[in-house]
């Protein structure tokens, strides 16, 4: 085996070796006498977290963690560690945040934060199988973009050549734009990026955006059940699978039986001792929400429907409803108190959609390429997206979004 000496003790006669490889650590076990001498040196002044090759005899041992020691017949050094590490990987008293994200090669290193992404890696090969299984195709659209779609305060521009591009806040123009080539169900999980300017726990500047689209739809139910049923099989598929691997991380997965309710706004609104103020939700709203949610529903998901207008006019692109132009189809999917998702059917009447784009304070004239996908038949359509990172968030538990991806990147963070 090879893998990082984590710790090594000698006792007199025998001399322990604990090393480190994705599957565990091993005991290699040293008995005078019977082991190499120059090894006892070796692995006495080799520092921590140094990578060693070990070959030898496995035999079954009460004792080890394992139930198994390694008695080995050759011992190579692979590469030294050098010493002071800047990072316990494992100390028992646990780092801040932003030490740990400073040296997050060794924090990655500590079986339990490598869990963390065995969990994801789950979650998305649960949705990738809940899409492909409903018709929807994998698509992977641009992310170096000349307009925004979120509106301007959260866009990254870089500099393209001798022209201004921004870093693409979703997929969302594009997506809409292979409703019109006919693709009719499309699914994506690609970075989007925003300028947050707030630092926040559930804020970063760079996270996985899981987006689908669906053509042909009649209404905000359509999108609610698919996206309902996706969350439930992703989710039921990644625990069987974390649960036949023995995965710790397996429990945190909740058994979901049953649809998520369906909260009105406006229902939330007299949750929240507002009624009809239309006014979008705060994250002590939220929270109180989810509270509720769980208290009534005995549900962490919940649907927030039938967002106003008011609320949605950024959001040029969200159909309105014609019988009472206050109401949008738009929803959000909460997960334990945090908006995990956010979408609902848009407008694809061209001429409804400018004017829709002229009320939010967008000039249509920037969306020439988006705009033409309208005017050639497009069919009805609606779509969402939905947080990766929010969601492997509230399925753990941990602190702060930041620990559910590698490299984090946030305001104040572009390194490592
Ligand atoms: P919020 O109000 O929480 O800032 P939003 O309304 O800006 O979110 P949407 O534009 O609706 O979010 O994006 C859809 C989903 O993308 C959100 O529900 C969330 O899961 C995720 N998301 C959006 N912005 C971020 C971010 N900065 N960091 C992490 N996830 C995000």
């Amino acid at each position: 085996m090879a893998g990082n000496l984590e710790d090594y003790r000698a006792l007199g006669g025998v001399a322990f070796a604990l090393v480190r490889d994705r599957s565990g650590t091993t005991q290699v076990t040293l008995k005078k006498g019977v082991a190499d001498p120059v090894w006892f040196t070796l692995f006495g002044e080799l520092p921590r977290e140094s990578i060693v090759e070990v070959d030898g005899v496995v035999r079954r041992s009460e004792k080890s963690n394992r139930g198994v020691e390694l008695f080995p017949s050759a011992v190579r050094v692979v590469s030294r560690s050098e010493v002071p590490l800047p990072l316990g990987v494992v100390d028992k008293v646990g780092a801040d945040l932003d030490t740990r994200l400073d040296h997050r090669v060794l924090d990655l290193r500590k079986p339990a934060v490598r869990a963390v992404f065995e969990l994801r890696g789950s979650v998305l090969a649960g949705f990738r199988r809940a899409f492909v299984e409903r018709g929807f195709l994998e698509v992977e659209t641009p992310k170096l973009l000349r307009q925004g779609a979120e509106g301007g305060a959260t866009l990254f521009a870089v500099e393209y050549f001798d022209q201004r591009a921004f870093l693409a806040q979703s997929p969302q123009l594009y997506k809409q734009m292979l409703m019109g080539a006919g693709f009719e169900r499309v699914f994506e999980i690609a970075p989007a990026f925003r300028a947050e300017p707030s630092d926040t726990i559930r804020h970063i500047t760079e996270f996985t955006s899981l987006d689908a689209e669906m053509a042909y739809i009649e209404g905000a139910e359509d999108l609610r059940a698919t996206l309902d049923s996706v969350v439930r099989d992703a989710l039921g598929s990644a625990k069987k699978e974390l649960t036949e691997r023995g995965h710790p991380l397996a429990e945190k997965i909740p058994d979901l039986p049953r649809p998520f309710p369906r909260i009105p706004f406006e229902t939330a609104e007299e949750w929240l001792g507002r009624p009809g103020a239309e006014l979008d939700f705060g994250t002590e709203d939220e929270k109180t929400i989810g509270a509720r949610a769980e208290a009534e529903y005995g549900s962490p998901f919940y649907f927030l429907v039938d967002y106003p207008t008011a609320v949605k006019l950024h959001t040029f692109y969200a159909w309105r409803d014609d019988a009472n132009p206050r109401k949008t189809g738009y929803f959000d999917l909460g997960f334990h108190g945090i908006e995990i998702a956010s979408g609902g059917p848009r407008e694809h009447r061209i001429e409804k959609l400018t004017e829709n784009m002229l009320a939010g304070g967008f000039d249509p004239k920037n969306f020439p390429g988006y705009l033409e996908a309208f005017r050639f038949g497009m069919p009805p359509h609606g779509g969402w997206g939905l947080g990766i990172d929010r969601i492997v968030w509230m399925l753990t538990g941990l602190s702060n979004i930041r620990e559910t991806r590698l490299f984090p990147r946030d305001r104040y963070r572009l390194d490592p």
